[in-house]
Formats: C-alpha cells, sequence, structure tokens
C-alpha cells in the first residue's frame, strides 16, 4: 500500500522529537510550523532531569546550548518560605534556544519544515491550511501544543489558567534556584536562562488578571501585599508580556483516531507549577513516532491509550499541588510542613515527572 510521509502540525517540543525520531529512523516526515523564526512563548523555561535525559535521547545537550544548572527550589507563600535542593540538576534554557536547536536537529537529518504555514482547520482526514491547501496525509502528529486547532479543540474546562511571561535582568540571588511564589489561583515562577536574563512566568485565575483590567503590570502591582518579593523582583524593567489564555491543566486525551498521534500538550497538559510539560512533550513525541516506525498509522490508538495511561500519575500528582498550592489557607501551613520534612519539595519533584 502507498504511504504519504507523516505529516506533524507543529515545531515545538514534541513535533521536533517526533521529526528527529521518525528521522532517525529513516522515514523523514514533513512539518509544518505557523510562526517564521525563532521566539520565546509562554513557558518558564524548567528542563527537570527527565526532560534533560529526553534530549539527550534526541541528540540535543541542553548545556552545549548555555543552559544554566538548577540545584535549588525556593518557594515562597504567605509571609512563609522554604528552601530544598533538588533530587537531581535541573536547567534553565529558554524556548528561544530550545525550539531552534530541536528545529535545527531535524533539519540536519532531512525533515522537509515548512515555517509561516498555519493549519487553520482539521475535517475528518483533511488537512486545511491557511492559504488554502488541502493536505491528506494518512498519518497526521498533533503536536500545536497550546492552541487550538478547529475541528480538533480540546476544550479548556473549569480549571484553565492563564499564562503570562516576560524576562527580567537577571538578579544574582537567583543563580542555580527556580524560585516559586504561591499565590490565590496561581504562581509565578521565575528562574535564569541561558541568555542571562530572568524568565518569569505566571499562571493565574482568569478572573484575577480580569479585575487587574487585563494588564499583567496592574497584576503584578495588585499582588504586592500578597508577594511583596515578587513585587520587588518585577520593579526592575521587564520586556513585553506574552500571554496564552485557557490552558486546560489537567487534561488527557481519551481520544483514538486511526491514524491521528496527540503528543505533547496535546495529549496530556500537566500543570505548569511541575516543571514537567516539556518533558512530556518531548517523550510522547519520541514515543509516538517509535509507535509510528513499529506499526505505522494502525498504531496510533495502541499509542494514544498507552501514553494516556502512562501519564496519569505524574498529571495527577501535579494536580493535587496545585489544588493545595493555589489556596493560600493550605499553601501557607503546607510550607510550614517542608520545615519539618525538609524532603517534601524533593518528593513532590519526583513524583511529577513522566520519566524519559
Ligand atoms: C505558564 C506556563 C509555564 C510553563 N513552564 C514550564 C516549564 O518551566 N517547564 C516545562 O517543562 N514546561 C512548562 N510549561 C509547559 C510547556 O510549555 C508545554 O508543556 C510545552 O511547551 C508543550 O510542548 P508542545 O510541543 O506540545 O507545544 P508548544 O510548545 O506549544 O509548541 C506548539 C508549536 O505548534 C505551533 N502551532 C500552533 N498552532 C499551529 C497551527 N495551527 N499551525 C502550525 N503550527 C502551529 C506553535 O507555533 C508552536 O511552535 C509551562 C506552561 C505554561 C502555560
Amino acid at each position: 500500500m502507498r504511504r504519504t510521509a507523516p505529516l506533524i502540525v507543529g515545531g515545538g517540543p514534541a513535533g521536533t522529537a517526533a521529526a528527529i525520531t521518525l528521522a532517525r529512523g529513516g522515514v523523514p516526515a514533513d512539518l509544518i510550523e505557523r510562526t517564521t523564526q525563532a521566539h520565546d512563548p509562554v513557558c518558564g523555561g524548567f528542563l527537570g532531569w527527565d526532560a534533560i535525559g529526553a534530549l539527550r535521547k534526541l541528540g540535543i545537550d541542553p548545556w552545549a546550548l548555555g543552559a544554566r544548572r538548577i540545584t535549588h527550589v525556593r518557594v515562597l507563600a504567605g509571609g512563609r518560605q522554604a528552601e530544598a535542593a533538588l533530587p537531581h540538576p535541573a536547567a534553565g534554557l529558554s524556548r528561544r534556544t530550545l525550539d531552534a536547536a530541536l528545529l535545527a536537529e531535524a533539519a540536519r537529518l532531512g525533515v522537509a519544515i515548512s515555517r509561516g504555514t498555519t493549519v487553520r482547520r482539521i475535517e475528518g482526514g483533511e488537512v486545511h491550511l491557511a492559504d488554502g491547501a488541502v493536505l491528506t496525509p494518512d498519518s497526521l502528529f498533533l503536536a500545536t501544543g497550546k492552541y487550538e486547532l478547529r475541528g480538533a479543540a480540546r476544550g479548556s474546562g473549569k480549571r484553565a489558567r492563564v499564562g503570562l511571561r516576560a524576562a527580567i535582568p537577571a538578579q544574582p540571588d537567583l543563580a542555580g534556584w527556580i524560585e516559586l511564589h504561591l499565590l490565590d489561583g496561581g504562581y509565578a515562577g521565575l528562574l535564569v536562562q541561558d541568555d542571562g536574563q530572568a524568565n518569569l512566568c505566571l499562571s493565574i485565575a482568569s478572573e484575577r488578571l480580569a479585575a487587574a483590567g487585563g494588564s499583567p503590570e496592574r497584576l503584578i502591582a495588585a499582588l504586592a501585599e500578597e508577594a511583596p518579593r515578587l513585587a520587588a523582583r518585577m520593579s526592575a524593567p521587564a520586556t513585553a508580556w506574552s500571554a496564552i489564555a485557557a490552558v486546560p491543566y489537567g487534561w488527557r486525551t481519551r481520544e483514538a483516531v486511526p491514524g491521528r498521534f496527540r503528543i505533547g500538550d496535546q495529549a496530556a497538559v500537566i500543570a505548569s507549577l511541575a516543571g514537567d510539560g516539556i518533558a512530556i512533550a518531548l517523550t510522547s513525541g519520541r514515543s509516538a513516532a517509535e509507535a509510528w516506525l513499529a506499526g505505522g498509522p494502525e498504531a496510533a490508538s495502541t499509542f494514544q491509550r498507552g501514553f494516556t495511561r502512562r501519564s496519569a500519575w505524574p498529571i495527577g500528582a501535579a494536580e493535587t499541588l496545585r489544588y493545595a498550592s493555589e489556596r493560600p489557607s493550605l499553601a501557607s501551613p503546607l510550607l510550614s510542613l517542608v520545615g519539618i520534612l525538609p524532603g517534601s519539595l524533593g518528593l513532590a519533584a519526583r513524583l511529577t515527572r513522566i520519566g524519559a
């Protein structure tokens, strides 16, 4: 039977991991990415040890890309603070650098990459592009991440949060640390990246942003009493903010469509507080491609069900953490507990890993 090349929609960690794995297996896929150049999407830039392992398997060394070593976590809530060593070193790497390196590796291996091409909608087996072209691949890797595709949308649900990102000048006491500020309805995370800047990511209930008139600056100002250390850090000028709406934390696909491999955030969305979304994206992309190499388009349903099961535990653990951390009445007493049980932060970090 004649086969078309697999089509991958989305050139983030999930799509590129699938493309690299297929190419290494002798199958050069077509990859469509709507952006025209490297950019910084809304992401904390935290690479856990499982993400580092998954990258190495794809031939990418984050340290060679200038990633900053992170060995400790600091959590602040309601005037309390807890600190702990991470179970293994992690890395701070900008998504601009990471995504560019993954795309370059895919291109080097012969993947046909179309940048500046947008998929508008999926209709049955048809992929409709913004320029009016219609593609009918017999295998589709859906890797549009945080972005919904008409005809294949995930639905955001009640747990959806707004994501915001900006960079601020590095501050010396952040070197080697991931710092998490727990807020009513969300959190803010800070770390130093390869470019020497501190990356600030916020995940917040949409009502809180709406109450600040939709302005991230006014939101930070409104948080000054609740998170004074965060507000102080933000007194340094920030770059422009980027935002993403309706991130459906805790969502996992139940779908099993022949020939369609959902990967990355299109397969499962872990609470970003856990910092494991990139590892899940890389791991699902690689596993889906391995399933394709072994069984072709027909392997899609088995892969999808298997990955949904595999991601159940880390996603469930991350949702429990998120539930507690977003409620000041729970978060603050929990931080005192960390003082008594210093290993608990490391345990939380372990429980929310997918494993490479
Ligand atoms: C606030 C916040 C902070 C986070 N912090 C971290 C963190 O520190 N560490 C971590 O591991 N994870 C973090 N995550 C999660 C992480 O960002 C995602 O899990 C990860 O990016 C998923 O990768 P992906 O490849 O599935 O999708 P994405 O990274 O979203 O990539 C999707 C790609 O598809 C392209 N695309 C989208 N639509 C189309 C279309 N219609 N046509 C063509 N191309 C398209 C996009 O341009 C993009 O390049 C965070 C998430 C949020 C919301």
